[in-house]
């Protein structure tokens, strides 16, 4: 499966979760993308294996695993259906604060519900224009500190994934007051906590059972629904980013798979095999090259960052680039070598194609991860002390 040596228990997580991805995600991917269906049956099988709390910490019900168990599943469940990949992975990345950071309130009635699987939880960031993401760094729509809370007014959120049916959301906003630098706020919010409403609906051109519909809040927020203590940013970059390079990982991996099986079974009309064209067992070849390369990268990173070897997220930034890149030029190759039938979507490659699309957009843009590395690299001169 991997050249990259996994413990037992990775391998025990990677099993499971690909037996899942058989036996209930793959048969029902296809249909899923068709009717632009949420896959509620696939993540109820999640939920009840276990699965929601894979990184939520155990005090909280979680299974406290770390960032490379955690891709290891999130890519094994894109690979055999990218729209439950992403929602699953969402619902980690919303879970990772409001397990680090909880208020005692949510640490009692939200964290382990989340963890169990009772709920699913999603991530209202991004807003329209917003540099690629809700991770980006844009300043986010405003909400006012009133008393004991925050008024939230007309927030307008561009893509909310499993919008209008999770039951939490991470809800991201920007506090500005007088004489002070705004705030980036995050809250971990009830379904029921603010009005909102589902101001689009999806039809997106890939990851189309995910629901990621704009979505209108307003309504009062009471301060113990807020995470970050202090108005201070709380780091989880690393997590948000590596689930998202699986993501992509997953789906160039599915269409690889199916690449590779198709290029196997099929005979061109001159009675060669495919296999026995050269410059198509090459093409093959050099995708199974790119493959390992980027899942090299993903893992490492990964292991990297949970034994503290590297601090921030600058590795899985790397990671997350290569894989979206991966991911366009493998299913671009299957496309090109499934011909007209796979243009005429006879072949499933068209979805692992339009799926991997998103990879260039979301949830850190492409660009912008991209400038987010070269700034690690090249940070800005500090200004001299006046
Ligand atoms: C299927 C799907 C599901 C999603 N689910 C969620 C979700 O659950 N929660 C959530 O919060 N968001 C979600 N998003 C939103 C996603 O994370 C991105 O915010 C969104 O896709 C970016 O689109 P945009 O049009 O706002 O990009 P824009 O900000 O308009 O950027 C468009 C392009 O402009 C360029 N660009 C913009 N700014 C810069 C810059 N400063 N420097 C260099 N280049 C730049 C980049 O090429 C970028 O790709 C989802 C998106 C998709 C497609």
């Amino acid at each position: 499966m991997t050249y990259f040596p996994l413990s037992q228990v990775q391998l025990a997580w990677h099993d499971r979760a690909q037996a899942i991805a058989n036996d209930v995600l793959a048969p029902r991917a296809a249909e899923a993308d068709r009717t632009a269906t949420f896959p509620s049956e696939q993540l109820q099988v999640l939920r009840d294996e276990g699965f929601f709390g894979i990184r939520a910490d155990r005090e909280h019900g979680g299974q406290g695993e770390g960032l490379l168990t955690t891709c290891l599943v999130v890519e094994t469940l894109a690979k055999a259906c990218p729209s439950t990949g992403l929602i699953f992975k969402m619902h980690v990345e919303s879970t990772e604060i409001v397990s680090r950071v909880p208020t005692a309130d949510q640490a009692e009635k939200i964290t382990p519900r989340i963890a169990s699987g009772e709920w699913l939880s999603t991530v209202a960031g991004s807003e329209a224009g917003h540099q690629g993401g809700a991770w980006a760094g844009a300043p986010k729509a405003a909400v006012r500190a009133v008393e004991g809370g925050y008024e939230v007014d007309n927030v307008k959120k561009a893509f909310v994934t499993a919008a209008g049916i999770a039951d939490t959301y991470l809800f991201m906003a920007t506090l500005r007051e007088e004489g002070k630098p705004p705030a980036a706020l995050m809250f971990q919010i009830l379904e029921d906590d603010l009005e909102w409403s589902i101001d689009e609906p999806w039809d997106g051109l890939g990851m189309r059972a995910n629901v990621s519909s704009p979505m209108t809040f307003s309504g009062f927020l009471p301060e113990y629904r807020k995470l970050n203590p202090e108005n201070k940013p709380v780091d989880f970059f690393s997590v948000a980013v590596g689930t998202y390079a699986a993501t992509y990982l997953g789906i160039a991996g599915g269409c690889y798979d199916l690449l590779e099986k198709y290029v196997a079974e099929t005979t061109l009309a001159d009675g060669r095999r495919m296999p026995e064209v050269e410059t198509i067992a090459n093409r093959v070849a050099r995708a199974k090259v790119e493959l390992e390369r980027s899942r090299a990268l993903l893992y490492s990173a990964c292991s990297a960052w949970d034994d503290g070897r590297v601090k921030g997220p600058q590795a899985l930034f790397e990671a997350k680039v290569a894989a979206d890149e991966l991911a366009t030029f493998i299913t671009g190759e299957a496309m090109t070598l499934g011909g007209g039938t796979a243009f005429a979507k006879r072949l499933p490659f068209e979805r692992y194609f339009r799926d991997a699309r998103a990879g260039m957009v979301m949830g850190i843009a492409h660009d912008i991860a991209v400038l987010n590395i070269a700034r690690s690299i090249f940070p800005k001169p500090k200004a001299p002390a006046t």
